[in-house]
């Protein structure tokens, strides 16, 4: 487990993370999402131990990263923003230096290499120099120096970014696969990334958390209005009169007519209120037959604009 608690890192008098908490669990998988300057990579760099927080404690299963640096760092596997920093290496030399600057035992170390390269589909590029490596290549080589002393936890800074769809896909699946077995945060300035691979997200904006939820709740919570999309068989002309009659609606709009004598509609509400049941209730008093009904849905964009724009 992974407790942040109050974390807080300033610049002069930027406040890059400001009074940031947090809990992640064993297993999961989760999102920290924001903006550019929002402070995913410095909450990433204090949780790393990579740098000190000006308040604020970080411990990492159980480990106090200011006080058991050793312990706690052990645990992390961290892959940094951007690409490798060692061009002039080839793959199975990076992977091996990084395997002993984290002190992987001399008799297991290569074929501990060997397995990371394996796992994350480098066996046809190994003997290559890195710098001749696509990008996508090269964010998987930065993920092998993540990867090496079986870290349990894996710290990744903007995986995907600067790759096309292709190789995004291909991280991404990486990633979900490393997931099964690892505990994994990974940031993003992009929301699609977050929902299609996080089970939970944490949207931090000018450094403050502004939410931690599931992608789906979180686009529940924000949900302004339950507008719901209705589709009926209306042959007395009854609907408008009806809907008079139901104090939470606040206007229906005809969407389209549809050839089979159904009608498409648009029930906007007055307040936050499900208007399903009292919709379904009246409608069938009436003969008014119900083909379709659905919520709208509010998008995790939707959420996120939202989220943010209340922070401000
Ligand atoms: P993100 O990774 O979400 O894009 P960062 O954590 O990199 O955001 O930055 C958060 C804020 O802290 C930004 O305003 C950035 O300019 C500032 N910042 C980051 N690192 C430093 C530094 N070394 N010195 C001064 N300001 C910094
Ligand atoms: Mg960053």
């Amino acid at each position: 487990m992974i407790e942040v608690k109050n974390l807080t890192k300033k610049y002069g008098k930027v406040v890059a993370v400001d009074n940031v908490s947090f809990k992640i669990q064993d297993g999961e998988i989760i999102g920290l999402l924001g903006p550019n300057g929002a402070g995913k990579s410095t909450t990433m760099n204090m949780m790393t131990g990579y740098i000190e927080p000006t308040e604020g404690t970080i411990v990492i299963n159980g480990y106090d990263i200011s006080k058991k640096a050793i312990k706690a760092k052990k645990e992390i596997g961290y892959m940094p923003e951007g690409v490798p920093l060692y061009t002039d290496m080839t793959v199975k030399e990076f992977v091996t230096y990084m395997a002993e600057l984290k002190k992987v035992e001399r008799k297991s170390r290569k074929e501990k290499v060997e397995k990371i390269i394996e796992e994350t589909g480098l066996k046809n590029v190994e003997n290559k120099l890195t710098k001749n490596l696509s990008r996508g290549y090269k964010q998987r080589v930065s993920m092998a120096g993540a990867l090496v002393g079986e870290p349990k936890i894996l710290i990744l800074d903007e995986p995907t970014v600067g790759l096309d769809p292709k190789q995004i896909t291909e991280i991404r699946n990486l990633i979900k696969k490393l997931g099964k077995s690892h505990t994994i945060i990974l940031s993003s300035h992009i929301l699609s990334e977050v929902s299609q691979i996080c089970e939970k997200v944490i949207i931090i904006n000018k450094g403050k958390l502004v939410a931690i939820d599931t992608p789906k709740n979180l686009e529940n919570k924000v949900a302004s209005k339950d507008n719901i999309y209705i589709t009926i068989e209306d042959n007395d002309n009854k609907v408008n009169e009806v809907v008079k009659n139901i104090g939470e609606i606040e206007k229906i709009e005809l969407i389209k007519e549809n050839k089979d004598n159904t009608k498409e509609y648009k029930i906007i509400s007055k307040k936050d209120v499900d208007l399903r049941k009292v919709l379904f209730k009246e409608f069938a008093k009436e003969n008014i037959t119900i083909f379709e009904m659905k919520k709208e849905d509010a998008t995790l964009e939707e959420a996120f604009m939202k989220l943010i724009e209340g922070g401000n």
